[in-house]
């Protein structure tokens, strides 16, 4: 027993002395930033290098080979980070002690049965990568834009079709609707969410039918409200092939000049995935105190738990991000993410529509705090 147990407390510290030369080696060189976690990547990755910081979202790694000697694909979605971009904490409460109740009044319109139904309506279009437009014009990407153009239209909006790419049977939109505020010059906020996937048949429920859903309820209830922003809300294509339609739309938006006037931009990518209530709200360093006042709302008008995270990669805030406009990211806890991630198993069962909702409430909670929103008289 006692000689095992010996050889036991042995063999541990020489796996503490392997695991030390490991790790000294693996200190050597550049950290670099994970800019996909797509499963298929995570397993390349992973014979070339160590992790040296898996926070949320945000995982580090240093390399065991030359820079040079990777694969150009894989080298793509590695970027050198400096640690002072890293950041990754509880967001802390914020001088507001008690909610404003016309923003309570706002945010208590949310319902997680809508979002709920949205995202059921999204994910049933059948395959939504936006290459399925190469293939049919009548693929799910197309009906997924039919779809959510159509809700717009509903909702009392004239949606824009901000096609971007010919593709072999259709073109690659963005789906585009405004609320004008009605004075020239008027500051604007964005809102995004993609509506494609990564096209398995049916899926993609929580990545990212759930943020495109979230931009349809936030739509919906704005309907209901003057406001001295213009509020300007995309569902988004082509995330899934390198942000393809997030930056078309910024690119867009600049050329007609729009894209001076957008003061805010809060992207939602998979906010339906929930273990321990954490939210995670991605952005820049420079954009660390506005990360915390959405932090401190979310403690004002939500459940959730609400974690800081620097640096962005990876989804439709990084475009707006590079314009230099403050955006964050709100998505679901990444050190609990979803299983099903990138699987055609991302079906909407197991999701949470309670805690979507919720998401949903703090980004309209941001948006009273930001813009003057005054109640229309309801319709009859
Ligand atoms: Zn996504």
């Amino acid at each position: 027993m006692k000689l095992s147990a010996l050889s036991g407390v042995f063999s541990l510290l020489l796996l503490y002395a392997a695991l030390g030369c490991a790790q000294q080696q693996a200190v050597s060189g550049p950290s670099y930033l994970l800019m996909s976690q797509d499963p298929a990547f995570l397993e390349e990755i992973s014979k070339i290098s160590s992790t040296v910081y898996s926070v949320g979202r945000t995982r580090l790694i240093k390399l065991s080979i030359p820079f040079s000697q990777i694969p150009t694909e894989i080298a793509a979605k590695l970027r050198e980070v400096s640690p002072e971009e890293v950041y990754n904490a509880p967001a802390a409460q914020g001088p507001e002690k008690t909610a404003d109740p016309a923003v309570l009044a706002i945010t208590a319109k949310v319902a997680g049965a809508r979002l709920m139904g949205y995202a059921d309506s999204i994910t049933m279009t059948g395959k939504r990568s936006a290459a399925q437009l190469d293939i049919s014009a009548a693929s799910g990407n197309r009906l997924a834009m039919n779809y959510i153009a159509g809700t717009f239209k509903e909702l009392g909006y004239e949606p824009e079709w901000q096609c971007y790419k010919s593709r072999k049977a259709d073109k690659e939109c963005n789906i585009v609707a405004r609320r004008k505020a009605g004075q020239s010059g008027a500051k604007a906020i964005l809102v995004i969410g993609h509506m494609d996937s990564t096209g398995y048949e049916n899926a993609g429920a929580d990545d990212n039918a759930s943020g495109a859903a979230g931009v349809l309820e936030m739509a919906r209830i704005l309907a209901g409200y003057k406001s001295d922003h213009d509020l300007i809300f995309v569902t988004a294509n082509g995330e899934e092939n390198g942000i393809a339609g997030g930056y078309a739309c910024a690119r867009k938006l600049k050329e007609s000049g729009e894209l001076s006037r957008v003061s805010w931009a809060i992207n939602m990518d998979m906010i339906s995935w929930n273990k321990d209530g954490v939210l995670e709200i991605e952005t820049n360093k420079e954009f660390l105190a506005h990360a915390d006042w959405v932090g401190a709302q979310a403690r004002l008008y939500t459940k959730l738990e609400p974690h800081i995270a620097t640096p962005a990669w990876g989804s439709d805030h990084v475009p707006f991000l590079e314009a230099g406009i403050p955006t964050y990211l709100s998505i679901e806890h990444w050190e609990s993410h979803n299983p099903c991630y990138h699987k055609a198993c991302d079906k909407m069962a197991a999701l949470s529509w309670d805690y979507a909702a919720d998401i949903v409430r703090l980004n309209l909670a941001v948006i009273a705090g930001k813009a003057r929103l005054t109640p229309l008289a309801s319709k009859p």
